[in-house]
């Protein structure tokens, strides 16, 4: 079929994500996607400044992934995991536990970063009912924060302003506290913590979890903290007895310099969530771990079961891949890789401070964010970005980019090019 064919039935029938129905903005048609370039149906090679969101960290088309992908379909694509196991998931599962931080040792395996963040706060809800509190079933979270598109997740993102306000009033009501003052390196505000404090300790009887997203607050505003807030976390929530989740969906896998966010506060959250990267990118798959005292608290519980049962968990094709991409990531080239597109991007990036509408420039890991003091047209901005030959997806004020670990300085130069040029234009 010819691309204008493909498009027009794209338009006709096909729902994009936040986009109207039909779409107003026609999406690129791609046909093929390899290393860290995208090739478009018009001949264009685009330079992918978004690891299609977070998660293609190897690129696309690695051949370690490629062969994992095709040994195991060889082998069995898919079996239901009630009652059946298989090596892929037995073997994933025990190297999320071996990587992520000590005291992790169950793992719920899921089918996107939403759905581990239902099967969390469902894992806390549990647990605190089973312990004879039915009463703590709240949640706290941080204003700007992004946990997913679900009902659960959509609950504890930014009520205001934010993607999911239109729901205010169906969703479950959760208790909201500012975001910590940003800053990757701005020092620990104990003002801020002991409001914090404060909070946490008129509201402990009712709360089940804090969930926060540790150090980079993503889809909620590209926002950077200081890890001291997560330690004070930590303790706070111990002091009053809540139970802790980072959501590392979008921070797992070294995007910020550490395998894990958490590693840069040195604190182990009660539960984890990880997701996009988890595959490489490669095919839906998520997780949530917990610890011993949660997974035996809901055993000890009324429902001995955690109630939770996908039909794709365990997918022996996303657990392969997913096996694979952590085996790319072992032998920690992945470390210098992040390092160095962490410089490209300060050095990349620093001309934008001089830009009339950039009111921020901020680099963490393999991250890049320009902040404007106005919301930027997405189709002007596409139109610049694509024309200086990068994918990029700016959105509200912010124009940001996470590339794959294996950009080169020139990729990453297309990048930062692109980024400055949309922000000029903005
Ligand atoms: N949490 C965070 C921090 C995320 O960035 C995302 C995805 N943008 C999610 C949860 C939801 O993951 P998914 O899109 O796989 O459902």
């Amino acid at each position: 079929m010819e691309p204008s064919e493909l498009l027009a039935l794209d338009a006709a029938h096909v729902w994009h994500p936040y986009a109207p129905m039909p779409g107003r903005v026609p999406p690129l048609l791609v046909e093929e996607a390899s290393g860290v370039r995208l090739r478009l149906a018009d001949g264009r090679e685009l330079v992918d400044g978004m690891s299609s969101w977070w998660a293609a960290v190897h690129g696309y088309r690695h051949p370690v992934l490629d062969a994992a992908l095709a040994e195991q379909a060889g082998r069995m694509s898919h079996v239901m995991f009630g009652g059946l196991t298989h090596e892929p998931a037995i073997t994933l599962a025990k190297t999320l536990v071996d990587l992520t931080p000590d005291g992790l040792e169950h793992v719920f395996l899921c089918d996107s970063g939403s759905v581990s963040v239902e099967v969390a706060v469902k894992m806390c809800l549990q647990y605190q009912r089973s312990r004879g509190l039915p009463g703590k079933h709240r949640l706290l979270t941080w204003r700007g924060g992004y946990h997913g598109d679900t009902f659960t997740p959509m609950s504890v993102c930014d009520p205001d302003g934010g993607m999911h306000s239109l729901w205010r009033g169906v969703l479950p009501e959760q208790i909201f506290v500012p975001a910590p003052p940003s800053g990757f390196g701005a020092p620990v505000d104990q003002s801020y913590v002991d409001e914090l404090a404060k909070t946490l300790e008129q509201h402990a009887d009712e709360l089940a979890a804090v969930i926060v997203e540790p150090v980079v607050q993503g889809a909620g505003g590209m926002r950077f903290h200081h890890p001291g807030y997560l330690r004070a976390l930590r303790e706070l929530t111990r002091e009053h007895d809540v139970l802790l989740v980072f959501d590392e969906i979008a921070t797992g896998f070294g995007r910020t310099g550490r395998l894990f966010a958490a590693e840069h506060a040195g604190v182990t959250p009660d539960v984890l969530c990880v997701g996009k990267a988890l595959t490489g990118g490669y095919l839906t798959m998520a997780a949530a771990l917990c610890t011993p005292e949660i997974a035996d608290g809901i055993t000890r519980g009324e429902l001995p079961v955690l109630a939770h049962g996908p039909t794709f968990m365990g997918n022996p094709l996303a657990s392969a891949v997913a096996n694979a991409s952590l085996g790319l990531l072992a032998d920690g080239q992945w470390q210098s890789d992040v390092t160095r597109i962490e410089a490209a991007l300060r050095q990349g990036l620093e001309p934008a401070r001089e830009l009339p509408h950039v009111v921020d420039v901020r680099v963490l890991g393999a991250i890049g964010v320009l902040q404007l003091d106005h919301e930027v047209d997405m189709g002007v901005a596409t139109e610049v970005v694509t024309a200086e030959g990068a994918w990029l997806r700016p959105f509200r004020d912010l124009i940001y980019a996470m590339p794959p670990y294996v950009s080169t300085d020139a990729d990453l130069a297309v990048i930062t090019g692109a980024m400055l040029a949309a922000a000029a234009k903005a």
